[in-house]
């Protein structure tokens, strides 16, 4: 079996060809610059590190993905010898709404109904469809399997999910929490279930620390709590995302500024964060730099990184009333070790020790980061948001056959 993964972004398309069940990967790459001048195809073969950069015009998804095609099918350097090999395609979509609570099938029906959570999401839905429609067009026949960033999440409660806002804000206009990362917080959390043995009654806290960052109480392998909301927006301070502030704040920054809307929204997701509070870049790694260079914003957005990471284990280990695990994952939280000894340490009142030793090496792969005589495991587990959609798009292909 071999599934393509397709993550379709407005102006990129990044794949990966893979077998399910074990996980071998065939192919990687992505499509940067779709529509932009410049644009360009990457792709890679893991298993004997080939790779292959072509700088060619690419004005839309269409074009894109028939490159995609041609390259992974071509007879010099391809993995397939053609697209009949192509078992199914899974596609990450943001957005599900209350609708999809699970990975299905793609047909029309589905494709409409995705459609009218565009406008929760309109940054991603949209070109997540686009990328849909173009598999089904160029590879008729195939079936397509939707996975939604929403899904895992849609097992919170509703005193978890519900903002205090009118009520009919949430019957007439949908507005609730939703939460993001769905599958990286599943397949995370679903590691660390295995490595504790697969007990009846667990409680674990996922932290996914990338550009975005969110974190989410899971119990019993269930999502309860995460940080994100309506948008990817509220929660934990990103690079461009300033997470959590007082709502009354974007109106008074709107008003003294004179910003319209884009540019109001423009600041809250694009110019706050780690950019906004350290100046110089959105990166942790150049925040990293700042602060051994003595930058006084670059500690300062750390700082803060970490006092609101650490307040929402707090909170979790509380909601949840105990914890087990915090697992740390996503480009901070698989790489920055300072920011997972901040986050966890002077918690020992919940009985999570970090072993800073440990901590602070490169190892690679799953890490067991708490001490020996720490209660709360500490790991941190790389995630694989894209096995995740392929293994999901093989069972609802199986089921449906
Ligand atoms: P995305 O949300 O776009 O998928 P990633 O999960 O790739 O993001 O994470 C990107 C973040 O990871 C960046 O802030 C980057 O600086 C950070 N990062 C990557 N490697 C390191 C490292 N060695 N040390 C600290 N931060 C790192």
């Amino acid at each position: 079996m071999k599934v393509l993964v397709i993550n379709c972004g407005s102006s990129s398309l990044k794949y990966q060809l893979l077998n399910p069940s074990t996980g071998e990967l065939f192919a990687i790459g992505l499509c940067d610059r779709i529509g932009i001048a410049n644009s360009k195809l990457e792709y890679e073969i893991p298993a004997t590190d080939f790779e292959l950069e072509i700088n060619q015009d690419l004005p839309n998804h269409k074009i894109a993905l028939e490159l995609v095609v041609k390259t992974i099918t071509d007879k010099e350097h391809g993995v397939v010898a053609s697209i009949e090999e192509i078992d199914a395609i899974g596609h990450r979509i943001v957005h599900g709404g209350e609708k999809f609570a699970y990975s299905v099938m793609l047909d029309e029906t589905v494709l409409a109904a995705i459609e009218e959570n565009n406008e929760l999401a309109p940054l991603h839905n949209p070109a997540n469809l686009m990328g849909v429609r173009t598999c089904m067009e160029l590879m008729p026949g195939k079936p397509n399997v939707a996975v939604f960033d929403t899904a895992f999440h849609q097992t919170m409660p509703a005193k978890a999910f519900m903002y205090p806002l009118p009520y009919a804000d949430y019957t007439e206009l949908k507005v609730r929490k939703y939460g993001f990362h769905g599958t990286s917080h599943l397949f995370v959390s679903n590691e660390m279930n295995r490595i504790m043995g697969n007990p009846e009654h667990s409680k674990i806290i996922v932290c996914h620390l990338g550009n975005g960052a969110s974190i989410t109480a899971v119990q019993d392998g269930k999502s309860v709590d995460t940080s994100m909301g309506l948008t990817p927006l509220q929660g934990l301070m990103m690079g461009t995302r300033c997470g959590d502030v007082d709502p009354a704040t974007v109106l008074f920054i709107k008003n003294k500024r004179n910003l319209t809307d884009k540019e109001m929204d423009d600041r809250l997701n694009k110019q706050s964060g780690i950019l906004g509070i350290f100046g110089k870049s959105s990166d942790c790694r150049d925040m990293e730099n700042g602060i051994k260079a003595g930058d006084e914003r670059a500690i300062l957005a750390e700082d803060m990184m970490i006092y609101r990471l650490k307040s929402y284990i707090g909170a979790y280990s509380a909601a949840m009333g105990g914890l087990d695990a915090i697992c740390f994952t996503g480009g901070i939280g698989e790489n920055s070790a300072a920011i997972r000894e901040g986050a966890v340490k002077g918690l020992e009142f919940i009985g999570a020790k970090i072993d800073t030793a440990i901590n602070s090496t490169r190892k690679k792969g799953i890490v067991k980061l708490s001490t020996e005589d720490s209660r709360v495991l500490i790991y941190k587990i790389p995630t694989n948001e894209e096995l995740v959609i392929a293994r999901d798009t093989y069972k609802i292909v199986n089921e449906n056959k």
